[in-house]
């Protein structure tokens, strides 16, 4: 990451583009995102991938800007996509509808309706009810509908438990012991035509081991399938992996995206096309959040730094006490004292950094650093809070690509009762 966002004569910078400008065009709370450093983690994928039968669905739940979705729509990715409303944003940012892969626990039949009329590549199925549903939905749309089924494989991503997705507990997949009963529904319905596997075991994975394990259970289905007559033509193996928001050691992408290419080879299944869905890989060292001290609240127990971003714009430290790094764009002379970041929302746990060192005064500039994934898009309008700008910077110039919101529009659609 630190390669696009650096210090020139001390600003903090990303690419040619100092913050401070940023913050006086558009004001703060601001998401800045980097344009070189998203198509240089995409490129790492795309060139793993190259000379293989494999490609790239980028996991748009992460961040799906337009801009950041055509970004990458124009570097040739797929799309994973967890809803209708994502479908609409592929389509609005110039993506192609048959490059996507449709995921999620609980698709509605009018999300199953729109993404068949679009003829998006596969649904990814995770049970056998929504695999009867999406028959239903095909047989009366006259299409036949492409699914690849996830297989839950009971293998521990060693993360987060609330990012942890391929437990027996969790409620995703299907359990890898049932996983040939529900192909052998799936390729009996009439409006299915099976065409994948797929899996995913959670998210900021910082070890290979686990999704190993995962596609060795996977390819032991896949040939399971094939020695009942049900051909598998691509092995989707998820995204997930791990970024650097301290001091994490995940591998790097190549090495992920080639380890993976080569078991799936060393096992006998190179002829399979291989996807791969990742997300915050690609943009979470992507972005910044760009934010500003209102006051300084000094505490006989704890010092307080209080910004103009809360919980609801990054809420991330709030839901997993995750941990991202938080920098002043300009170092000033105040004295360096340690501070709970927080910022204005009426809960004790809007915080965004704990225990942080700071040589801050009101009105300076933190730059909350790695927040270029689930960032934005897991923001909300908790306690009428208009959400943040989004602005991508491209070499010396920065384009607005997501308006600040404001107040008024924030409640246009409620009601005031008759009397
Ligand atoms: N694919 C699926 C099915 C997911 O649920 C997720 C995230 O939860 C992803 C891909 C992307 O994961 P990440 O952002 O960790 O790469």
């Amino acid at each position: 990451m630190q390669h696009w966002f650096s210090r020139v004569e001390d600003t903090l910078v990303v690419e040619d583009v100092g913050l401070d400008s940023i913050a006086a065009e558009f004001g703060t709370p601001t998401y800045v995102y980097s344009r070189a450093a998203l198509t240089t983690s995409y490129q790492a994928y795309a060139s793993a991938c190259k000379g293989r039968r494999a490609r790239v669905q980028y996991a748009m739940k992460a961040n799906s800007n337009l801009a950041v979705l055509q970004v990458f729509a124009r570097l040739g990715a797929g799309f994973d996509i967890v809803s209708g409303g994502e479908l609409k944003r592929v389509l609005a940012a110039g993506g192609d509808p048959a490059t996507v892969v449709f995921s999620g626990v609980g698709k509605s039949a009018a999300e199953m309706k729109m993404a068949l009329d679009h003829g998006v590549r596969c649904f990814n199925v995770e049970s056998i009810p929504e695999l009867e549903r999406l028959n239903e939905i095909a047989c009366r749309a006259g299409a036949t509908a492409r699914v690849s089924l996830r297989i839950n494989p009971d293998v521990d991503a060693r993360t987060h438990p609330y990012i942890s997705t391929g437990l027996k507990a969790n409620k995703f997949g299907i359990a890898f012991e049932d996983a040939l009963a529900a192909y052998r529904i799936a390729a009996a319905l009439p409006y299915l035509e099976v065409t994948g596997i797929d899996c995913h075991i959670g998210s900021q994975i910082t070890e290979l081991a686990p999704y190993l394990e995962a596609l060795d259970k996977v390819l032991d289905v896949v040939e399971g399938l094939e020695r009942e007559g049900i051909p598998i033509g691509h092995i989707n193996v998820g995204g997930g992996l791990g970024i650097v928001y301290a001091n994490e050691t995940p591998p790097d992408i190549t090495a992920f995206a080639t380890t993976m290419l080569d078991r799936v080879a060393a096992r006998g299944h190179g002829h399979r096309e291989v996807l791969f869905e990742p997300g915050r890989s690609v943009v979470g060292n992507a972005g910044v959040l760009l934010t500003r001290v209102e006051f300084l609240k000094p505490g006989c127990a704890r010092n307080f730094c209080i910004v103009d971003a809360a919980m609801n714009d990054l809420s991330r430290p709030a839901m997993y006490e995750a941990y991202h790094r938080i920098e002043a764009v300009r170092p000033g002379h105040a004295r360096a004292v340690k501070y709970d970041v927080v910022g204005p929302v009426c809960e004790s746990g809007d915080w965004l950094g704990r225990d942080r060192v700071l040589a801050v005064q009101p009105g300076d500039l933190l730059a909350v650093m790695s927040a270029g994934a689930y960032g934005f898009a897991m923001s909300s309008n908790y306690n009428t809070r208009p959400r943040a700008a989004e602005v991508m910077v491209d070499g010396g110039s920065f384009h607005l690509i997501r308006e600040r919101e404001c107040v008024n529009e924030l409640f246009v659609r409620e009601r005031l009762l008759p009397v």
